[in-house]
């Protein structure tokens, strides 16, 4: 870390902000030039990491600026692995290469209408199914998931279809009743920061989809990461479901830049949540070939039986013929993408 001190800086100003840097494990050395006077900061055995020491000396006397050069992540950090991470979920891999699909309703809204769907979606392609039983709702009066007896429809249709399956957890008080159906727990957008649920679910060792949440920012999704983490639950793949923008044609705003941008940050797999991302089942295929093109391990798309009918996110679910055309799609573009060797991470 860099700290630039302030021109009217006294002698003992400066001696105060070294031993304040020395006591939390930080080397500090002073550099003084003609006009300004800078102290630098390495940690060697730090007690006070340097986030949160960055934090603390900028409200000292005759500080001006601290500038943080590392980063605030480690365990999630491309430079802490040698290779790219691979998640495995129920004998799925994410992260190998491949672009994998995993796709479902929304909600779960009757033990048809998921098994339905899930045949359908395993039958074109899709490595796993994404259902929900705990739904997070913007309003209190809005569906808010069929709850566990939703899940007692998942686990048999995980049984009966030998498909593993991801869904949402909200609450700490419902981990166990979905860690006995979920082979991948999914934290969405709203409890992206919820660090308890975060520290929760590091604590197991189900596989986690985390989502992004939608207004933080590459650092802050990477930071909620390396809560689950730090608790020993290195199984993460990150989803990218849109941010908040000024753009009201589209529900959310579909960052696709963080895809390569969290390849060169993280070693952590990433997918590409179109649905969320666009609100728009006509902009969901094209989003998810340009997730593929962009060198994400996945995408996570919502299918309906029934669209119009459905109870939750109905506008941005696709048809199954739409799905089934977008899996040859995908297809096409992966395999044309490997032959060439244009993109680096499709496979
Ligand atoms: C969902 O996946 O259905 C969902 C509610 O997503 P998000 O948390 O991204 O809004
Ligand atoms: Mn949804």
């Amino acid at each position: 870390m860099i700290i630039a001190l302030s021109s009217s800086v006294s002698p003992s100003q400066i001696k105060e902000v070294c031993r304040h840097l020395r006591e939390w494990g930080y080397q500090a050395t002073i550099l003084s030039g003609l006009g300004e006077q800078l102290v630098g900061a390495i940690a060697m055995e730090e007690t006070v990491d340097e986030f949160e020491a960055a934090e603390r000396v900028r409200t000292l006397p005759g500080v001006d600026e601290v500038l943080s050069v590392g980063k605030p992540y480690r365990l999630v950090a491309r430079e802490s692995r040698s290779e790219p991470s691979k998640v495995t979920v129920a004998s799925v891999v994410l992260g190998d290469g491949s672009f994998r699909v995993i796709a479902g309703p929304c909600s779960i809204e009757s033990f048809d209408q998921l098994i339905e769907t899930a045949r359908f979606v395993q039958r074109n392609g899709a490595s796993l199914l994404r259902a929900g039983a705990f739904k997070p709702s913007t309003s209190p009066y809005g569906f808010q998931g069929l709850g566990r007896e939703a899940l007692e429809m998942l686990s048999t249709v995980k049984t009966e279809l030998g498909i593993g399956v991801v869904t949402e957890l909200m609450d700490v008080r419902e981990l166990d009743s979905v860690s006995r159906v979920a082979d991948m727990i999914q934290i969405g957008t709203r409890n992206m920061q919820n660090y308890d649920l975060l520290r929760e679910v590091g604590r197991t060792r189900i596989p986690v989809l985390l989502k992004r949440g939608m207004m933080a920012t590459l650092e802050e999704w990477l930071l909620a990461a390396e809560y689950i983490a730090k608790e020993g639950n290195e199984s993460i793949v990150l989803c990218e479901r849109g941010i908040r923008t000024f753009e009201r044609h589209t529900r959310n705003t579909l960052d696709l830049s963080a895809v390569p941008a969290i390849k060169e940050l993280s070693h952590l797999p990433v997918i590409v949540d179109p649905s969320h991302g666009t609100g728009r089942r006509s902009l969901v295929p094209p989003m998810t070939l340009a997730a593929a093109a962009a060198g994400a391990d996945g995408a996570l798309i919502e299918v309906h039986p029934d669209p119009d009918s459905a109870i939750k996110d109905g506008m941005q679910s696709l048809m199954f013929e739409a799905f089934a055309r977008l899996m040859l799609e995908v297809r096409t573009l992966c395999d044309a993408t490997r032959a060439s060797g244009l993109v680096r991470k499709v496979a």
